[in-house]
């Protein structure tokens, strides 16, 4: 089983407190393509532009990623400058330039129509709502979002949730798209809103998972340095879609694994800038830490 993931591919500049690293790859999809390569064959979904560096490319070829889907068309491609504070669950955007993703349509592959799990990573929701709308019967599809799109594109991301199995945001976001503080609370209002699945993501706090029947917490795996978290909640949830459409079983048989092994890719994730560190990783690597993270939180 392949995952099929559209979202954004970017040149991102990072700057910490202790680096500015330029032109990293990044973006949505990149980072979640890269996390689920280690459990299942992807088909991405982006565009950039001819500026696109060729090594990048050939970093998505050696996870295996198909890239079929990916335009490269004339243009500059999307770019995002993102500033950390020393506590780094505070960062600030400096810069966003949209360059070839301003006309972008993603149009879906022949081959990438039959696809059975989809994730419709961080970009426009009127996107992920175009690639819906070439998908034949997917088994199970996932979404993501950011703040931008709450502020506005509202309607298209109301229109969108009434489509996916789950949705998937954060902290801050759940409680902006519900006016609630309380995270079980605004999980049971996005249910309202159609997802059967909804994730709330807590950064180095790991992640709620609500169903209308049960709740589950995932934790993070701990960490004592964290180098660069940009892309971690694209790693959670492209290791945890990877990882699905693999189990044998029912998703709501596999979800909560799912889930604890997109917390262990985020944390690789984090331990270098860009993908830097998550494409040096091996299965070996990511199953070691599921251990360590199983003896952890067993009581
Ligand atoms: P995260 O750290 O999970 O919020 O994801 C960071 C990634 O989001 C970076 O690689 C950016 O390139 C990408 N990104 C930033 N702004 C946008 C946007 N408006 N649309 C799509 N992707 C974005």
């Amino acid at each position: 089983m392949s995952v099929l993931i559209v979202g954004s591919t970017a040149l991102d500049s990072i700057k910490t407190p202790d680096a500015v690293n330029p032109r990293l790859l990044g973006g949505s999809a990149s980072y979640a393509s890269v996390a689920a390569s280690f459990f299942a064959p992807v088909k991405m979904v982006g565009v950039v532009g001819e500026d696109f560096p060729k090594p990048y490319l050939q970093l998505y070829r050696k996870h295996k990623i198909d890239l079929e889907g990916l335009q490269i068309v004339a243009g500059k491609t999307f770019h995002w400058a993102g500033e950390y504070e020393v506590n780094m669950n505070n960062r600030r955007t400096l810069e966003t330039e949209l360059g070839v993703f301003e006309s972008f349509t993603p149009h879906l592959p022949k081959a990438y129509q039959d696809s059975q799990f989809v994730l419709l990573a961080n970009i426009a929701p009127s996107l992920q709502h175009h690639v819906l709308e070439q998908m034949r019967r997917p088994k199970f599809v996932v979404a993501d979002t950011m703040d931008l799109w709450l502020n506005i594109a509202l309607p298209d991301l109301l229109k969108l949730l009434r489509r996916v199995d789950g949705f998937v945001l954060n902290e801050s976001e759940a409680q902006q798209l519900t006016q609630e503080h309380n995270l079980i609370r605004a999980a049971k209002k996005i249910h309202r809103l159609g997802p059967k699945y909804v994730i709330v993501k807590k950064g180095e706090h790991g992640a709620i998972l609500s169903t209308r029947e049960n709740l589950f917490v995932a934790p993070a795996f701990p960490l004592d340095r964290v180098v660069d978290p940009t892309g971690a909640g694209d790693c959670f949830v492209g290791g945890m879609m990877g990882y699905l459409s693999t189990a044998k079983g029912s998703i709501d048989a596999n979800l909560r694994k799912a889930m604890v092994y997109g917390s262990v890719v985020a944390s690789f994730c984090c331990e270098g800038f860009g993908l830097k560190s998550l494409t040096r990783t091996t299965r070996v690597a990511i199953d070691r830490r599921m251990k360590i993270l199983e003896t952890l939180i067993r009581f």
